[in-house]
C-alpha cells in the first residue's frame, strides 16, 4: 500500500499533537453545553475517534452519511442523505466533524439541512482545509491543517476506498491513479 505514497504531508505525531490542541480548544468552548459531535461517514471516523477522546466533557456522538448526486450535479452541491441522525437536535449544540473541506459544497448543504432542524448552534471542525478550492461561502470554525491543492489520502481519506487506514496524511504517486 505504502509503495504508492509519494510523500508524507502530515505525520502521525503531527496529527496527534494537533488533534489534542483542537480537543483542548473545543473543551474550553463547550463547557456546560449539551454537545453532539456529528461525524460525517466515512472519512471523518479516525479523526473523530481521536478527537472525542481529547474533549474532556460529557458529549454524545452520532453519524450521517452523505453522497453527491453524481458528477454532473456535483457543482450544485445537492447531496443525498444515505444515513440520517437518530434523534431530533433541538436541545443540542452540533459540532460537525469533517475530514476535509474542499469546495465546501457538501458542508453548505449539510449546514442548511441541519439549521432547518433548529439545533442550539452548529459549528464545524475539519481536520484539513483546502481553501484554494472553495466555491461555497462556508468556513470551518476549527481547522487542523490548511493544505495545498493536492489529492491526499490516509487517516480516513481514501482513493477508491483504499488508504483510509494509513496513520498519516500522504500524497499519492501518479502511478496509483493509472489502474482505474
Ligand atoms: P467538498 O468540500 O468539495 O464538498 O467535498 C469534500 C469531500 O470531498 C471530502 O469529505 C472528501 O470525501 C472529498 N475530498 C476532497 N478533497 C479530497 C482529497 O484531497 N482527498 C480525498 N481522499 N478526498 C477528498
Amino acid at each position: 500500500m505504502e509503495e504508492y505514497i509519494a510523500k508524507v504531508l502530515i505525520s502521525r505525531e503531527e496529527l496527534a499533537k494537533r488533534v489534542s490542541e483542537l480537543g483542548a480548544e473545543i473543551t474550553r468552548d463547550y463547557a456546560g453545553k449539551n454537545l453532539l459531535v456529528l461525524g460525517i461517514l466515512k472519512g471523518a471516523v479516525p479523526f473523530m475517534s481521536d478527537l472525542i477522546r481529547e474533549i474532556k466533557l460529557p458529549l454524545a456522538y452520532d453519524f450521517m452519511a452523505l453522497s453527491s448526486y453524481g458528477a454532473s450535479t456535483q457543482s450544485s452541491g445537492v447531496v443525498r442523505i444515505l444515513k440520517d441522525l437518530e434523534r431530533s437536535v433541538e436541545d443540542v449544540h452540533i459540532l460537525i466533524t469533517e475530514d476535509i473541506v474542499d469546495t465546501g459544497l457538501t458542508l453548505q448543504y449539510l449546514k442548511a439541512n441541519l439549521k432547518a432542524r433548529n439545533p442550539l448552534s452548529i459549528k464545524v471542525v475539519t481536520l484539513l482545509d483546502k481553501a484554494a478550492r472553495r466555491q461555497a461561502e462556508v468556513f470551518p470554525d476549527y481547522n487542523g491543517f490548511s493544505i495545498p491543492d493536492e489529492f491526499v489520502v490516509g487517516y480516513g481519506l481514501d482513493f477508491n476506498e483504499e488508504y483510509r487506514n494509513l496513520p498519516y496524511i500522504g500524497v499519492l504517486k501518479p502511478e496509483a491513479y493509472k489502474f482505474i
